[in-house]
């Protein structure tokens, strides 16, 4: 059934009195269960559509809703709470510098109620998950890039959440590393039910895991389905 749900949709930006329809009218839905890839151009408007999910942007027209949740209309307190269904990763991995592997784990979990003790137990699980339990105490400068994206995920699912948001998550990657975090990415969507929405402007990274995907231009989407649907029409 229908997880994410986007009724025409508008994001305009204001920059030097200029207004940029980012947005122009999203009709789209992400089943549970989905691996959903947002294809598209530099500048379509990919990031502001991923970002519209927890409410990082808001819309200027339309809504969004996930699950029972009008994210448009949250306060900025249930936006909080909401944002902990989503986890989301980055192209550039985003993590703390002077922070251990640990610590960078840990830190979604700073105003949680756990103990110290079930703290340690949650990291230690999710940097098992991932594959770097032994990396526990280096710092993200000694880690290759595969290994920085496999902390950053570990660090997106500390709150354990429905929804994992990625924003070009392999693009800094070499081939055969983004194999390996794709096969990561699959693997918590069938093991731990995630669905997964993925922007990208590489067909090789929807081919390798989506089920479904989006083609997006200059705020608009051209096409929508199933993956094999969408590429294979004349
Ligand atoms: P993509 O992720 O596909 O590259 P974006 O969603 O980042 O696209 O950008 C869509 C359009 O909105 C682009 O024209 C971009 O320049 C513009 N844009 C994005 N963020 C802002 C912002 N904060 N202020 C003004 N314009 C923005
Ligand atoms: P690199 O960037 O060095 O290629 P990878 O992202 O491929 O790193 O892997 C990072 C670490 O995770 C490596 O130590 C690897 O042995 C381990 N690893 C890779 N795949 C899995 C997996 N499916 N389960 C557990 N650990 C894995």
């Amino acid at each position: 059934s229908s997880l994410i749900c986007f009724t025409d949709f508008v994001k305009e930006y204001e920059s030097n009195g200029q207004k940029i329809r980012a947005l122009d009218g999203i009709n789209l839905e992400i089943e549970t269960g989905d691996i959903y890839g947002i294809i598209g151009y530099s500048g379509a408007g990919k990031s502001t559509l991923i970002r519209g999910i927890n409410g990082i942007e808001k819309p200027t027209e339309g809504t969004i809703t996930v699950g029972e949740q009008k994210v448009n209309e949250l306060s900025t307190k249930s936006l909080r709470e909401f944002r902990k269904k989503t986890g989301m990763i980055f192209q550039h991995f985003n993590l703390m510098p002077s922070r251990t592997v640990f610590e960078n784990v840990a830190l979604p979990l700073k105003k949680s109620d756990l103990s110290s003790g079930e703290k340690k137990r949650r990291v230690d699980e999710l940097l098992d998950y991932v594959g770097l339990l032994d990396k526990s105490n280096v710092y993200p400068a000694q880690l290759s890039g595969g290994q920085k994206q496999r902390v950053s995920i570990a660090r997106a699912l500390a709150h354990n959440p429905e929804i994992l948001l990625c924003d070009e998550a392999t693009s800094a990657l070499d081939p055969q590393t983004t194999l390996s975090i794709l096969s990561l990415l699959k693997r918590l969507n069938q093991t731990l039910g995630i669905t997964i929405v993925l922007i990208t402007h590489e067909m090789s990274v929807i081919k390798e895991i989506c089920n479904k995907v989006a083609i997006i231009d200059a705020g608009k989407i051209l096409e929508q389905g199933d993956v094999f649907d969408v590429f294979t029409k004349p």
